[in-house]
């Protein structure tokens, strides 16, 4: 593990970077609380820090209070190393950022078990960081597709409709089914069919633009949301879909399936302090319901009936 050992007296640094990387550390010393803040910027910085308390241009005691400023979410461990030993410093100190501290000159076991401690603690932390972000990843995200989930997608859109009326864009959205999936599954099987959805849902992915986004909505159907300059671009987009999803057959094994889409196209419209979604996805569903009538494999744009 990075251990990072800021102290301005050479002697000492010399001392504590030998020791520390004779216990298996892999040792990063510099000799103020500046370098030690200017080495924490960076990718794949330390976690585990002693720091001397007195040092010019940036102390122990300030390099702390930043930490704890600063990185919040995820702060590294710091061991302050002083020469205080009143109560009142060390409370100091510790009110400050610091998660332990050591007296000087100080004791090569102490010291060694104190800077155990922290390589403890920064590794739950890390395994507990890993597992956050694994499970934020399963909460929001399909397991088959790895596309967006519907919470996921309909929180989306909720922030998109925000943005872009920030930005007075129109968003657009389209509720895009799978034509007779069932017939799908009937005859090729549920794995097929779950292969045929993978690759319906690359095919979708390839046909939208950087800031198009896509989620599962639900079985065989998709929400896709997609700001526009201009509404007639609307149906360009949804009709790429179609097409690139139609273009060829998805060959499962020694199967070759053909597949279409149809999709039901609105666009956001503004009211005064009224965003309701529930409106804006129940307009997306009839636009498709009407595209599934028309014969399917098409788009049908539905914008608000005016008042
Ligand atoms: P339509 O053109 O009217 O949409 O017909 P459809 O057959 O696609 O629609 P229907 O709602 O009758 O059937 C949808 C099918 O999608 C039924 C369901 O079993 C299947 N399905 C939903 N989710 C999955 C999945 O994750 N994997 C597989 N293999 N099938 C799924
Ligand atoms: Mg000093
Ligand atoms: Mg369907
Ligand atoms: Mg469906």
């Amino acid at each position: 593990m990075k251990l990072l050992v800021a102290e301005d007296d050479k002697t000492s640094r010399l001392i504590l970077s030998s020791v520390c990387t004779k216990w298996g550390y892999d040792v990063v010393s510099v000799e103020d609380g500046q370098a030690a803040w200017e080495l924490l910027q960076t990718d794949d910085a330390p976690q585990l820090i002693v720091i001397d308390w007195e040092m010019p241009r940036l102390s122990g005691i300030e390099f702390c209070q930043r930490v704890s400023e600063k990185f919040k979410d995820n702060p590294p461990y710091i061991i302050l190393l002083t020469s205080r030993t009143e109560t009142q410093d060390i409370v100091e100190g510790l009110k400050k950022g610091a998660n332990d501290y050591i007296a000087k000159p100080f004791n090569n076991d102490e010291l060694r078990v104190r800077i155990a401690v922290g390589r403890r603690m920064v590794e739950l932390q890390t395994t507990l960081n890993n597992t956050l972000e694994k499970l934020t990843l399963l909460a929001s995200n399909d397991a088959l597709t790895g596309l967006l989930n519907r919470r996921a997608i309909l929180e989306a859109l909720t922030k998109e409709i925000r943005r872009v009326e920030r930005q007075e864009q129109v968003l657009c959205i389209g509720m895009c089914d799978i034509d007779h999936f069932k017939q799908v599954n009937d005859t090729y099987g549920h794995l097929a069919g779950d292969e045929v959805l993978i690759e319906v849902t690359k095919r979708m992915q390839d046909a939208l633009r950087v800031n198009d986004l896509l989620g599962r909505y639900g079985g065989e159907e998709f929400l896709v949301i997609t700001p526009v300059d201009n509404i007639k671009n609307a149906t360009i987009v949804y009709q790429r879909i179609c097409d690139m999803v139609s273009a060829k057959p998805v060959i499962i094994d020694k199967f070759s399936i053909s597949v279409t889409i149809s999709c039901g196209v609105t666009s956001y419209v503004h009211h005064e302090g009224d965003l309701d979604i529930t409106k804006l996805i129940a307009r997306a569903d009839e636009a498709l319901y009407q595209a599934k009538h028309a014969g399917r494999n098409q788009v049908i744009l539905k914008l608000e009936a005016r008042s």
